[in-house]
């Protein structure tokens, strides 16, 4: 051990000025932040196997010889063809744009090679394109078995390989302090911390990654129940008593009935709200069973009683979408609304704080910028959280430290089970929408292996034809080893001229990804190719094909969630799940979703199934840190954390007061970060 977790990342070799400050903006500054820097995912690789052994479309993992340069053929400028030998068989390897690696390679030297497998230009031929390589001498990150992923933003290059070596040093070289109370270790099965470390890192299976985990989740489930303790608020705490009779003229004025479940659900929200106390409710239900209408039915009915309402979505472009299709319900009655998002021009935004800031305005759609301390309310007596669970606790609490006390809406589409979203929630309500808008007709859903990519393109173009729109989603957080927006989309070009393709990924910025959804959703674009950005809410009517790729990386409910985007309008919807994987689990757990439609059944039979599987089911690709995301997968840790917090808050030994002074910490850190921007 020559480091502590304070030292700087650039002690670590390999981690110069750039790379440094590649890492400062990820917030890792020194190695502790590095070793706290947890993977959201976890993989696994195959054997070793010979090139005669591979399948086409397929990633694969060989040892082989470099025996020197390929010809150069056509194509790309920047492509390189390089020669291997495994021992049996001699193939081509081909680079893009890295001019580098030619002159990195030694002839007659041994490589390990993972990539995918691609047709060759002959007939029956195939060959690795871009594989990650390294040397067999020195070979640490290759492997086969499993392997974390790391959420590296794309723009800022790092790679995993580099990136998972300096973990491995860090894991090597740093000391690491016991900071949880051997008696709290020992009772909740927890594993010391320098194996926790080493656990989440570099596992030897599933199993051990997941209880390694449950060290680093102890500690932020603590810092969460802290964090509600002090925000906890009082169930008989005064509301403003609203009159509910004002519902009746909205839903007269829409263009369809509430379903049954519907109107349930609004009618315990409109008792809350007339009842004097103040409202905390959750609503649960399926994409696409009709929350967001019940959000702005409820909202009406406050905007009626004098106060303003605020409906807030998770993104910017959802935002939008709601202010869009939603104000001119509210116009109708001749109610003032507006919208504030974060990148919105500053005049734009200027003129729309006036309007709130005097009253003007009644129905104020946005992002959670609208609890930013920018954001000066008349008199904010309403607010819809659209599918963020996240944010609505500490929502709640930035309101309550401003002196405002609305009555709040949370709406949700992961099906949380009632005892977890009570203890997460602690004070809130919950009504269930389980019932579907009349004539939906349930998707249809196929399972396609890789080599069936020409049927599916032969479905998308005869929607195209039509003027119905389809999604093809990649899992990509880097494009490593899995398939990324870039190469997709440059297939999908070719392949479905003259219908127009696009893409859109996380990191561009919000002007264009308006642009592209717009495009989308109302002009000439047929297909978009993107990553999961595009499964919080967005509502496409003509969208009617839901393609996705890797299905076997996301976990069942995110699939759904995916699924639901799809057959909104009048046409019938169809998803594609297309994997690779050839593993009868990966197969057993997709077919789930052929047969069934209801989302809670999903997500328990997701449960189930899961055991070893994939751990991280419920991530949203290189997103982490949702408490109630965890909180699913490890339930009983997150009760039992609870009761950890009292008996730490009671010990006064020193290791104990240490970490509970840590946790105040944190906690403070983690319900101010998501309050911010
Ligand atoms: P969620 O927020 O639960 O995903 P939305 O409120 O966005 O669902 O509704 C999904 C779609 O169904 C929207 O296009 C909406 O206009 C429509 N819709 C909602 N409620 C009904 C209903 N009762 N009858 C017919 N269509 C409805
Ligand atoms: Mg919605």
């Amino acid at each position: 051990m020559t480091y502590f977790a304070n030292d700087d990342i650039s002690v670590l070799r390999g981690v110069g000025s750039k790379k440094a400050d590649a890492l400062r903006h990820m917030g890792i500054n020194t190695l502790g932040d590095l070793l706290d820097f947890l993977p959201v995912d976890y993989r696994e690789r195959e054997d070793f196997v010979k090139f005669s052994e591979t399948v086409e479309g397929a990633y694969a993992l060989i040892k082989a010889v470099y025996t020197g340069e390929g010809v150069r053929g056509y194509g790309r400028a920047g492509k390189w063809t390089l020669n291997f030998f495994d021992g049996e068989t001699a193939f081509p390897v081909v680079f893009y744009n890295q001019p580098y690696i030619k002159t990195s390679l030694k002839e007659n030297s041994e490589y390990r090679l993972y990539g995918r497998i691609y047709p060759g230009l002959k007939k029956g031929s195939k060959v690795l394109i871009a594989p990650v390589i390294e040397r067999e001498d020195k070979a640490q990150y290759l492997k086969s078995g499993v392997y974390p992923v790391y959420a590296l933003p794309v723009k800022n290059g790092i790679k995993q390989k580099e990136f998972s070596s300096w973990i491995s040093q860090a894991l090597k070289e740093t000391a690491i302090t016991e900071d949880i109370p051997l008696k709290i270790s020992l009772d909740y099965a927890l594993m010391s911390a320098a194996d926790s470390y080493k656990a989440v890192h570099e596992p030897e299976s599933l199993k051990q990654a997941r209880d390694g985990m449950r060290y680093f989740l102890m500690k932020k489930f603590m810092a969460f129940h802290y964090g509600i303790n002090i925000s906890k608020s009082d169930r008989e705490e005064k509301g403003r008593k609203m009159d509910p009779s004002y519902s009746a003229e909205f839903t007269a004025s829409l263009p369809f009935e509430l379903t049954g479940a519907q109107q349930r659900a609004l009618s315990e929200i409109l008792s809350d709200m007339s009842s004097g106390r103040r409202m905390n409710r959750l609503v649960q239900g399926d994409v696409g069973s009709g929350k967001t209408f019940v959000a702005v039915a409820a909202a009406y009915v406050a905007a009626r009683n004098n106060v303003q309402a605020v409906i807030c979505a998770p993104t910017e472009i959802l935002a939008r979408q709601h202010f869009e299709k939603y104000s001119r319900y509210f116009e109708h009655f001749g109610m003032r609304c507006t919208v504030v998002y974060g990148t919105m021009k500053k005049k734009e935004k200027d003129a729309a704080l006036k309007l709130i800031s005097s009253g003007e305005a009644d129905i104020i759609f946005g992002t959670h910028v609208l609890f930013s301390s920018g954001v000066e309310y008349k008199d904010l007596g309403f607010i819809s959280i659209d599918e963020q669970h996240r944010y609505g606790v500490a929502q709640r609490a930035l309101l309550e430290n401003k002196g405002i006390s609305p009555h709040m809406l949370v709406m949700s589409a992961t099906p949380i089970p009632r005892t977890l979203a009570l203890s997460i929630y602690r004070d809130l309500d919950i009504s269930i929408i389980d019932e579907m808008p009349k004539g939906r007709k349930p998707v249809i859903t196929f399972l396609f292996n890789s080599t069936q990519d020409a049927k599916a393109y032969s479905y998308v173009r005869q929607a195209a034809a039509k003027g119905l729109k389809s999604f093809i989603v990649c899992p990509a957080i880097d494009s490593e080893d899995m398939e990324n927006v870039n190469e997709v989309y440059d297939r999908a070009v070719k392949a479905l001229a003259p219908y127009k393709t696009d893409f859109m990924t996380g990191e561009m910025n919000e002007e264009k990804k308006k642009e592209v959804m717009s495009s989308f959703a109302e002009g000439d674009t047929a297909v978009l190719v993107s990553t999961t950005i595009i499964e919080v809410g967005i509502d496409v009517p003509k969208a009617v094909i839901m393609w996705v790729k890797g299905a076997e990386r996301f976990g069942l409910s995110q699939l759904h969630q995916l699924r639901g985007r799809v057959g909104r309008g009048d046409d019938q919807g169809y998803c594609f799940l297309q994997t690779d994987s050839g593993k009868s689990e990966a197969l057993t757990r997709l077919s789930v979703l052929k047969n069934t439609t209801d989302g809670f059944e999903i997500a328990r039979r997701d449960m189930a199934l899961r055991g070893s599987g994939d751990i991280f089911g419920y991530r949203q690709s290189g997103k982490s840190g949702d408490i109630s995301e965890y909180a699913v997968q490890y339930p009983d840790l997150f009760m039992a954390s609870r009761e950890a917090l009292d008996r730490l808050s009671e010990s006064d030994d020193e290791r104990s007061a240490a970490l509970f002074d840590r946790i105040r910490e944190e906690s403070k850190k983690y319900f101010s970060s998501i309050t911010m921007n």
